[in-house]
């Protein structure tokens, strides 16, 4: 028999998941945007939370793929409709999960990749519970965060300033998140987050059908 095709008696017909929410959190600069999009690509089954944002868009920056760049007036029709997850202010503008793409993802066994502050993940763990896993991304050192903030040089000296002393206030979360990573080094901490993944979709609570399935294995015996 192929070992590919599904038999009415597969794991996979029988045991569903749930899909969780995967949330990184770190200072601008840590590397969790390289981590996220590495991530994405080897994981298509996994989708990213796409965040509505009141911010200017950065050159290079795509709507509907980085952000969804809108006006405050209907970021506020959005609060107002109860058409986000969660949101917060950071740097000055608002930033927020739009409900109904996550929801939906989700319900489709899919897992969901958010990139949000500490004050979105705070909101998260309230409703989400159990379906969310934080991981907070650290840098190696200050000088080495300023250092990536500088070369990435898409903002102007004084947001960098700003984004520094701001980074240490989101740091003093970190003990807030279920995993904590120190990015020395990009590879390690994909592979790292990779980890997390596996590890979390194997939890026993996250497969549903796994009674029925235990039961029918036991018949067998
Ligand atoms: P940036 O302007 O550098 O893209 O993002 C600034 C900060 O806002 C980052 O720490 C990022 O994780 C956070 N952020 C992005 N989208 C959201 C969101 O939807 N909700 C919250 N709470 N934070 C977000």
């Amino acid at each position: 028999m192929s070992s590919t095709a599904p038999t009415p008696d597969s794991t996979a017909d029988r045991i569903r998941r749930r899909g969780l929410m995967l949330v990184l959190s770190s200072p601008s600069g840590a590397g969790k945007t390289t981590i996220s999009r590495r991530l994405l690509e080897q994981n298509p089954d996994v989708a990213m939370s796409v965040s509505v944002t009141t911010r200017q868009k950065r050159p290079g920056e795509v709507h509907g793929r980085d952000y969804f760049f809108i006006d405050p007036t209907e970021f506020n029709l959005m609060v107002n409709r109860g058409q986000l997850l969660e949101y917060a202010k950071v740097f000055d503008n608002y930033y927020g999960t739009p409900r109904e793409a996550v929801e939906q993802s989700l319900r489709g066994g899919h897992d969901v990749l958010f990139d949000i502050d500490w004050q979105g993940t705070q909101q998260l763990r309230e409703t989400a519970r159990t379906d969310l896993v934080s991981v907070f991304i650290l840098p190696p050192s200050a000088h080495e965060l300023e250092r990536r903030l500088t070369t990435r040089a898409q903002d102007s000296a004084e947001e960098i300033a700003r984004r520094m002393a701001k980074a240490n206030d989101e740091m003093s979360h970190w003990s807030e998140y279920d995993y904590v990573i120190v990015n020395h080094d990009i590879d390690d901490s994909v592979v790292a987050v990779q980890g997390i993944l596996d590890t979390e979709r194997l939890k026993r609570e996250r497969q549903v059908g796994l009674s029925e399935f235990v039961r029918g294995l036991q018949a067998g015996f």
